[in-house]
This record gives structure tokens, C-alpha cells and sequence, in this order.
């Protein structure tokens, strides 16, 4: 790749935008003891009549400590699906640049790419293992993507790939690389993040809506490069991110005890749940995974989908996406939930 100029990748009318400057951009600093009378806000206190930290810096420094990148590295923003909006909006030129996936992935870079009239190109998945084709690969990024988006572990398969297999791929990228990682402290290979600073052209999207459990808070972390961030940063909305979400993945971040304990319960309740299905007749195959759900294929997944949902379980049928046919995606629960589940699968092995 020639040397990396954000110039080169960034959509020209966000390069040239001035950024909206908030109260709170231009007088960044909270002290307890100053009256503030710059942004109308309702004077009386509740845990919310003030704006919010615009640039979520307590938030950041926490979340700097655990992964080890600098703050100026990371965006925050409202769910990976605002992070991923950003991106579109800050590198995506509509009815000329494209966007390159690995079906069967996840559905929200499509939705994104329709609604910024960006072409899809596919590097599909192999059948049975959902591992990266470099071929396809190659024969795609010869269309020259400007935008590039991975899931790992990926969704709905499950498995994912070392990080030896994400710097093949980026050596061959001319474009932005994103990284979804969602699923990554499920997953027994390491991060990307360690990859940021050899390669400029890389996002590293993570999440609290999984390992960490705040999926209702909305918080979806971008690191990348300071000169990216800096320029997604132009063009969030102000204050993406409210006071409440704010308080509650900080507090989550200095509970490292109980995230770590939640994860370590998921992944046993996982091997049992595989132990499991591996005896049943209706089910045909178990997809490894490196996350925290199951794919598997069962005999009939549309008849299946709806015996688990009479006994009020609710699975995600995965079958109308490639190379999935008949497969039913299963998040793992509580071990209570698990063993609920467990007993349903009994008596529909019987049926
Ligand atoms: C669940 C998931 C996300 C999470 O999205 P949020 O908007 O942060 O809740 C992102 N990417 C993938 C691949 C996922 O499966």
C-alpha cells in the first residue's frame, strides 16, 4: 500500500465541513463549583439536567487502561450501528465508492450501504468451514473497495480468525479496514488492536453490547488511527452519548470481576451446550464457535424455530443467508435458561 493519506480516503464535503461546536466543545472542563449559564439547561438539579461529557473523557481513559490505546485513538459511540453510520458517512462517496463483505455476515454494513448508495462487492465464506477465501478475495479487491468489513469472530457462523489471518487480509486492502469485533472476548485468538499502528487504513469497532452486557445503553467503541478518529469526530452528533449510558460503562469498566466472571460462565454453558446438541438427532451439524452463540444445522429449522417458540424459546432462524440453509442461531443464556432449553430439545428429539 502507498503511504496513507486521510486526504485520499475521506469524503470531500467532510474533509471541508466545519464541525458544529457545542457549549460544551468550547468549555470542555465540569467543575462542581462554577455556575454555568452557557447552554440553556434547566438550572435544577437531577442526575441529568446537564449536557453531557461531548467527548466522554473519564470514559475514555478507562477504556484506555483496559485495551491499552491512547484516548485520542478512541470514538464512542451510540451502539456499533452509529459507528459504523460515521464511518459510511466520513469515507463512503455514494454512486461511486464500493464496500467489500464476507457473506454470511452481519446485516447491518448492507442496510448501510443501500442507504449510502454504495455497491456491495462479496468475498463469500467457503461452504461448512465460513473460512476467508483469499481467491474470491483477490478477484474483489481488485475493484479497489474503498471500505472493507469484517466481523471477528464473525456473525452468524461464530468462528473467526487469528490475527496472523487479519494481516493477510490487510496487506492486500487499498481501503479503510473495519474490524467488527463484537464478539472478541468470547474469542480464544487476540485482538486487532495490536495491528493500529502498522496499519493506518485500520478501524477496530468493539462493543458493550455483548461480553460486557449493556446492550440496552448503546455504547460502541471505534479505535483507529488519532487522524480518523479525529475526523469521525467531526461529524458525530454532539452529545452521542448520554449522561446515563456514560455512568454506566464507566462503572462496568471498573468492574473488571464481574465481566470476567460473566464471560468464564458463557463459555463453559457453551462447551456443555455443544456436548449436548452433539447427541441429538434432529440436529445435523454444530459450526465452531468462537463467540457467544451456537450455529447449528437441524433437520428442519423453519419446523424447529416455531416447536421452540410454542415452548416459549426464542432462536433466530439463520437459513436464508448463504451457505446456512436450515440452520437456527442460539445466544447462550444463563444456565438456567441453558438447561430450560436442554429439556425442550429432549422432547423434540423424540418427535
Ligand atoms: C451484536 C453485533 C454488534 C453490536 O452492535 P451494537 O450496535 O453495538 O449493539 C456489532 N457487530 C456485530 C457483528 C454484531 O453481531
Amino acid at each position: 500500500m502507498k503511504p496513507f493519506k486521510l486526504e485520499d480516503f475521506a469524503r470531500k464535503n467532510v474533509l471541508q465541513m466545519k464541525p458544529y461546536s457545542s457549549a460544551r466543545d468550547e468549555f470542555g472542563e465540569q467543575r462542581a463549583d462554577w455556575i454555568y449559564l452557557d447552554a440553556n439547561e434547566n438550572p435544577y438539579p437531577s442526575a441529568v439536567n446537564r449536557y453531557p461529557d461531548p467527548l466522554q473523557k473519564e470514559f475514555k481513559q478507562e477504556l484506555s487502561q483496559l485495551r491499552g490505546i491512547a484516548p485520542e485513538q478512541i470514538l464512542i459511540g451510540n451502539g456499533s450501528d452509529e459507528i459504523l453510520d460515521l464511518i459510511f458517512r466520513a469515507f463512503a462517496e455514494p454512486y461511486q465508492d464500493r464496500l467489500l463483505t464476507f457473506p454470511p455476515t452481519y446485516g447491518m454494513y448492507q442496510v448501510l450501504a443501500d442507504l449510502n448508495a454504495v455497491e456491495v462487492l462479496e468475498a463469500p465464506l467457503d461452504p461448512e468451514t465460513f473460512d476467508l477465501n483469499f481467491e474470491r478475495i483477490d478477484a474483489q479487491l481488485k475493484r479497489a473497495p474503498k471500505l472493507i468489513c469484517l466481523p471477528n469472530p464473525n456473525n452468524p457462523s461464530g468462528n473467526g480468525w487469528p490475527i496472523a489471518t487479519i494481516e493477510k487480509l490487510l496487506q492486500r486492502a487499498t481501503g479503510i479496514v473495519v474490524i467488527d469485533e463484537a464478539y472478541i472476548d468470547f474469542a480464544p485468538f487476540e485482538s486487532a488492536l495490536s495491528l493500529l499502528s502498522s496499519y493506518p487504513n485500520l478501524i477496530v469497532s468493539q462493543t458493550f453490547s455483548k461480553a460486557f452486557g449493556l446492550a440496552g445503553a448503546r455504547l460502541g467503541i471505534a479505535y483507529a488511527s488519532t487522524e480518523i478518529i479525529g475526523l469521525l469526530n467531526r461529524i458525530k452528533p454532539p452529545y452521542n452519548i448520554n449522561a446515563l449510558s456514560q455512568a454506566e460503562g464507566i462503572a462496568c469498566l471498573k468492574d473488571r470481576k464481574k465481566r470476567d466472571t460473566h464471560i468464564k460462565t458463557i463459555l463453559e454453558e457453551r462447551d456443555r451446550m455443544e456436548l449436548f446438541f452433539n447427541d441429538l438427532n434432529f440436529v445435523k451439524k454444530i459450526f465452531k464457535s468462537d463467540a457467544n452463540f451456537i450455529l447449528m444445522r437441524v433437520d428442519d429449522a423453519q419446523r424447529r424455530y416455531h416447536q421452540f417458540l410454542e415452548a416459549g424459546i426464542v432462536l433466530r432462524n439463520r437459513s436464508r443467508q448463504l451457505h446456512c440453509e436450515n440452520t437456527v442461531r442460539i445466544s447462550i443464556g444463563t444456565p438456567q435458561e441453558n438447561s430450560k432449553l436442554m429439556e425442550v430439545c429432549k422432547q423434540l428429539d423424540l418427535s
